[in-house]
């Protein structure tokens, strides 16, 4: 067997280590498989990395912390939650990443997040590291004096792992302005200390970012745009379907609307709604953020179709924007867009398009953008944020929005070229994968084993 082959399967070697290492990890693992199984090209580029176990490096966190989060409700029962923070890789620069309050919170969602970070944030040409953490903590139904309470308990154990130049985390699903609010309330406390660096989402009138709610969501399609662009097209005139309603999904919806693209459809964990005409994107802010209430509402108030008994992606579109959790996007429903003619899936939440249905897109010729360059535009805001408050300065909406626009182009560029460069030309997944790792194990290399 050649050069070639023995690489191969020393990389699949690797590959089933990490899987025994990590057995019944199941997100964590499909997120390792899919950036290593794309590695090939560049670790025939650099085959010294092999020797320098730079993949199993990569795929073991720098430090996991898991502790327990006490808290009463408003009965004065007690419940006891679990509270994760993966401080994955720090070659780049202090670990950052958000925190997800969801029940289905466990070690191996925390660590897949955590993994996808360190190559988002390594893309967005920032100096950040990668991190995740959170809670199965579930907000749903609590009340306003109850989050508080959590977050504060949450704190009072994270608190010590944090820092400016430590540890930054932000929200995710389940944590937004609110969350953020009590947690740093709950740091300052602490630590006596105003270090406003220390978390990003913080609200703009007390050291936040202007565009950072937007961010994720704009980011998204700032970078179909780019996609569009390439292909001498433009989103105006195009048709979208979106899964989610929250944060990520709202800003996609508005900023799509606003370039002359109509969305049809947006979803919550009951069903999707359908509307023609196009969403009216301030009725579902109003029903999701101000009321905290459910999608079917907008239904109800629209006089248009709710589903719960099918997918939203059997719905025909041009382009499809997963922006609710992962795994939402499953082969049969890929099967479906590629017969309606969809062209482009980007992903606006983290990789919610299982494997599967990622093979059956490529093979019915529909470009892919991948979350971690699809949706970097959140964390690439956070990294702003952390500048502003570093320099004790702020931005306006418009410069932020401005550097938020370039940041997605260049991070399209490059997920471009390198696809090219390394021979899988339209294949972002791939430009994306090796442009990250690359970037990432060079620092590693560069400072010693550590
Ligand atoms: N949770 C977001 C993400 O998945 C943002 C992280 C951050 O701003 O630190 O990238």
């Amino acid at each position: 067997m050649g050069k070639k082959g023995s690489q191969e399967d020393q990389l699949r070697d690797i590959i089933s280590n990490i899987e025994e290492l990590n057995e019944g990890q199941t997100e964590f693992l499909q997120a390792v498989r899919e950036v290593y199984n794309t590695l090939n090209p560049l670790l025939e580029e650099e085959p010294e990395w092999i020797n320098k176990k730079i993949l199993q490096r990569i795929s073991e966190p720098e430090r996991q912390i898991i502790f327990r989060v006490p808290w009463q409700d408003d009965d004065g029962e007690i419940h006891i939650n679990r509270g994760y923070r993966v401080e994955f890789n720090s070659a780049l620069g202090p670990y950052k990443g958000g925190l997800r309050f969801h029940p289905s919170v466990n070690l191996s969602i925390i660590k897949f997040l955590g993994f996808e970070q360190i190559f988002k944030n390594a893309l967005t040409g920032k100096q950040i590291g990668g991190g995740k953490g959170g809670s199965d903590f579930n907000p749903k139904g609590r009340s306003d004096d109850e989050i508080m309470r959590f977050c504060q308990s949450f704190m009072t154990e994270l608190y010590r792992h944090l820092g400016e130049n430590r540890d930054i985390p932000a929200g995710d699903i389940g944590v937004g302005t609110r969350e953020i609010g009590y947690l740093f309330g709950q740091y300052k406390r602490i630590a006596n200390r105003y270090e406003s660096g220390m978390i990003t989402g913080k609200d703009p009138q007390w050291g936040g970012t202007l565009v950072r709610n937007e961010a994720t969501g704009y980011g998204l399609a700032y970078f179909v745009r780019e996609i569009l662009n390439e292909q001498d097209d433009e989103i105006d005139g195009k048709t979208f379907v979106v899964s989610g309603s929250g944060n990520v999904a709202i800003y996609a919806i508005e900023k799509i609307e606003e370039l002359g693209g109509t969305v049809i459809a947006c979803s919550d964990s009951d069903g999707f709604v359908h509307d023609k005409d196009g969403i009216d994107i301030d009725l579902v802010k109003k029903i999701k953020q101000e009321e905290r209430g459910r999608i079917k509402e907008y239904a109800e108030e629209k006089g248009v179709d709710f589903h719960d008994d099918k997918s939203i992606w059997t719905l025909e579109c041009n382009i499809a924007l997963p922006c609710a959790t992962q795994n939402e996007l499953q082969k049969e429903d890929a099967e479906t867009l590629v017969k309606n003619g969809c062209k482009i899936v980007a992903e606006g939440a983290n990789m919610p398009v299982t494997h599967d249905a990622y093979e059956t897109l490529r093979d019915g010729d529909v470009l892919f953008g991948p979350g971690k360059a699809a949706n970097a535009g959140g964390v690439a805001v956070s990294a702003l944020e952390m500048h502003q408050n570093a320099s004790m300065d702020s931005m306006t909406f418009e410069e932020t929005d401005e550097r938020l626009q370039e940041i997605m182009k260049t991070i399209h560029k490059t997920c471009s070229e390198t696809a090219e460069e390394y021979g899988r030309k339209g294949d972002y997944a791939s430009g994306a994968n090796i442009a990250g790792f690359k970037k990432v194990s060079r620092a590693m290399i560069a400072q010693g084993l550590i």
